[in-house]
């Protein structure tokens, strides 16, 4: 309901990077807790566990974030090679920055945190228990650390999409494609490729041949709405919910632990400094993902496979 409302927001109003201030009330906790042996219970008696990952994560494999990156490739804010606007004027510029990306997402492995959480959802199935990682991060660094149940609501950098025929493929090739070779660096002395259109990578569909694109959400346009509907039903019947490693301020994200908070669910918050929003959740555990979250995960003594 509270998402449906944020799926309309999504569609009509504000975009990704955009902030949103939500009309409904939502609880607070007094003050968040970080007992982790009273954690370790209520972990072991959930039954489905939503698990909202961010760019914490991905930073502490080495894959920079926009901001940590001063915002800029080259001499260009994110604004001006990762939108719509500036794929149709400027493709080449926009794939050699992706390229760039491709390049950090490939040369990085998944940390304790990713692993911990694969090795989690692998115990919880054996158990008859479940869990989904809802991601904001566009690299697949949950897949590669084994991870089945991933919603990449902002898109995967390792996928493309046609822009004539929609086709949605994964791609690991690197370079992407021949002119792509060597391109990409961030050093605005370096000049910019400026590649022919007809040689960026190109859809092998039958007879499409339409220019691909990174299937990423580009700031300014809206997320999936069917991922959406998914992400939604997750957040109305997980049973606990861990926020980790997100900074809780790039809507709709953000609002998705002080939802499943508003239903009176245990929500717990690993990152590096309280945010905006941990005066919605029950727990909050400061540190490094990678040493906080294999804590929160280990074995219980009360579970018996
Ligand atoms: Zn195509």
């Amino acid at each position: 309901m509270f998402i449906r409302r944020l799926l309309v927001t999504a569609l009509n109003g504000p975009r990704l990077g955009c902030s949103h201030v939500s009309k409904r009330p939502l609880a607070l906790t007094p003050r968040a807790n970080s007992d982790m042996t009273k954690f370790l219970e209520v972990v072991s008696k959930a039954k489905h566990i939503a698990v909202i990952t961010g760019a914490g994560m991905s930073a502490e494999s080495g894959v920079p974030t926009f901001r940590a990156e001063g915002g800029q490739w080259k001499k260009w804010p994110y604004q001006d090679i990762a939108t719509p606007e500036a794929f149709s004027r400027n493709p080449s510029r926009v794939w050699e920055f992706y390229h760039h990306r491709r390049h950090l997402v490939l040369t990085q492995k998944p940390n304790a945190a990713h692993l911990a959480l694969a090795e989690f959802e692998a115990r919880l199935r054996k158990q008859g228990r479940s869990m989904v990682i809802i991601t904001q991060n566009i690299d697949d660094l949950h897949v590669q650390a084994g991870s089945k149940h991933v919603l990449n609501i902002h898109g995967n950098v390792m996928e493309t999409r046609c822009v004539s025929c929609g086709d949605v493929a994964v791609n690991h090739h690197h370079p992407i494609c021949a002119s792509l070779e060597g391109k990409g660096s961030p050093d605005p002395d370096i000049p910019e490729a400026q590649i022919p259109v007809d040689q960026l990578p190109r859809c092998e569909e039958s007879n499409c041949n339409g220019l691909l694109r990174p299937n990423v959400v580009f700031f300014g346009e809206t997320l999936d709405s069917h991922l959406l509907t998914k992400v939604e039903k997750e957040l109305d019947t997980c049973d606990l919910c861990l926020v980790v490693g997100t900074s809780s301020i790039v809507y709709p994200a953000a609002m998705f632990g002080p939802q499943v908070a508003s239903r009176g669910v245990p929500v717990a918050e690993f990152n590096m400094t309280t945010t905006p929003k941990t005066e919605y959740f029950t727990y909050h555990f400061q540190g490094p993902c990678g040493s906080t979250v294999p804590l929160a995960l280990a074995r219980h003594e009360s579970e018996v496979v």
